[in-house]
């Protein structure tokens, strides 16, 4: 894990943090659990947390950027049966390594984000799905929701104030597609992991088919800090008109990898800088700004922008969970599309046909290209087979299996040419593994 450096503003979710420091004896001496016994003892309004969050400008931190404030607005205020909340902590896009070093170095954050949540949403029951890879993490966090039990801050009557919350955790499996959070739900109500149509929203039927708000990890552990400094406060810390702070996450051909949290809207230069500059000196080919289903930009593109959800879009990239996969000149485009593309194919569901043939369509012309075999037409071939994945399936998968392709070949076609001309790499891409 690496930490925003001071020069750019102390980091919120990171500051101070060891590793060994995760208990909640450690957290409370940070301040921890104020928040919340402060909203229970004055009895706050559920609608002034909400309006805290909504001039925070906080934005769904697990990809989609959804306002948080407007998720908790959909749930209804007078429902009589069982409500939930549940923490998404599914996170296995490739290049997205945060939400892990979240519940690993602060989990009573995420835990009193979530006590916070569903206090204003007036919810008393909340899970939290952990991805089946982090097993470690899953044992940690059940003991750190033991901690908070015996604090008395999970359970009945909190605080004495009359307001239950039951917390527990649920380990996934591994399957990248429960992160999307219906098949999360379905997964949950012990059924395949396949997503659901959407509409209807999990903000009316959700798990069990009651109204459910989930949200990404890293959302829920900036609520604590939101309600102590004030949602216009946090909301400051950004820049160029991009409220709040963001942990991306630097992989690839970095000098220093890790998890970096920084002002929204900080310049990509910047970030890049805060990593230690491109690895071993080599020049930069490209970015993938926003995890891997965001389209791939030239470096040059990259160089210009600010990391905010605006100017990525308009760059025409999204800025997605953060990971930000970083090549440099010798990487072979089609050898890295190829890589992708592979993931995409393992883990559709297989529900819809656009999806499940479209992207094994898709891997077999780009291996063809790599394996030296490809021709000329393939490469309007391949952009037409993902233009018909796009729009056409239940859940974001297929665009996102697509949309790394269109952004491969329009940037990077001439490599793509030589490929197919000369049946290897520009010399640039260095030798072939
Ligand atoms: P989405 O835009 O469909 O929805 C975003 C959120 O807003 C959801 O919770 C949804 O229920 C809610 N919502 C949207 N409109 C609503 C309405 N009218 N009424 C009620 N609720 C509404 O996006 P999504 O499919 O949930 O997520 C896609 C994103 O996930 C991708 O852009 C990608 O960046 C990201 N992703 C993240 C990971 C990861 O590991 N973190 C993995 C894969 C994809
Ligand atoms: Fe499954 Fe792919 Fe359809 Fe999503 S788009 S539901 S992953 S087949």
């Amino acid at each position: 894990m690496t930490c925003l450096h001071g020069r750019h503003a102390e980091p919120l979710l990171f500051r101070g943090l060891t590793g060994d420091n995760w208990t909640l004896a450690d957290y409370v001496s940070r301040g921890g659990y104020e928040q919340f016994k402060r909203i229970l003892a004055e009895r706050m309004p559920r609608e002034r947390i909400i309006d805290e969050v909504r001039a925070s400008g906080l934005r769904g931190r697990g990809g989609a950027g959804f306002p948080t404030a407007v998720k908790w607005g959909f749930m209804p205020k007078d429902h009589p049966g069982q409500m939930y909340l549940i923490c998404n902590a599914d996170e296995s896009e490739p290049g997205t390594f945060k939400d892990r070093d979240i519940l690993r170095y602060n989990p009573h954050a995420v835990i009193e984000g979530m006590l916070i949540a569903a206090y204003a949403m007036g919810i008393t029951a909340g899970y939290i799905y952990i991805h089946g890879e982090i097993w470690a993490v899953y044992e940690q966090f059940g003991e750190a929701i033991r901690q908070a039990r015996e604090a008395g801050l999970i359970g009945r009557d909190l605080q004495g104030s009359g307001f239950d919350f039951e917390l527990h955790a649920f380990h996934g499996y591994g399957a990248y597609i429960c992160g999307e959070e219906t098949a999360l739900l379905e997964s949950m109500e012990g059924k395949r992991g396949q997503p659901r149509f959407k509409p209807p929203f999990p903000a009316t039927n959700g798990l069990y088919g009651q109204p459910t708000t989930i949200n990404n990890v890293e959302t829920l552990a900036y609520v604590p800090f939101i309600m102590a400094m004030g949602g216009d406060a946090y909301a400051a810390l950004g820049r160029n008109n991009c409220p709040g702070t963001k942990i991306f996450c630097l992989s690839g051909d970095v000098a220093r990898p890790g998890n970096y949290e920084v002002p929204l809207g900080i310049s990509f230069p910047e970030l890049l800088e805060l990593a230690g500059g491109m690895k071993d000196g080599l020049a930069m080919k490209a970015v993938i700004p926003g995890g891997s289903s965001s389209p791939v930009l030239p470096a040059e593109t990259m160089m210009q922008l600010n990391m905010d959800y605006d100017s990525i879009a308009k760059a025409g990239s999204m800025l997605g969970t953060g990971g930000v996969i970083v090549l440099n000149e010798t990487r072979c485009m089609v050898k890295a599309l190829l890589n992708l593309s592979r993931f995409y194919w393992n883990e559709s569901c297989g529900q819809c046909t656009p999806c499940r043939e479209g992207t094994g369509w898709l891997v077999s012309l780009i291996e063809r290209i790599e394996n030296g075999q490809g021709k000329t037409e393939d490469l309007d071939l391949l952009d037409n087979v993902a233009a018909n994945i796009m729009g056409r399936t239940i859940c974001a998968l297929g665009d996102a299996a697509a949309m790394p392709v269109r952004s491969f070949i329009k940037h990077f076609r001439a490599e793509f040419e030589y490929h197919i001309e000369h049946k290897r790499c520009p010399e640039a891409s260095g030798p072939r593994e």
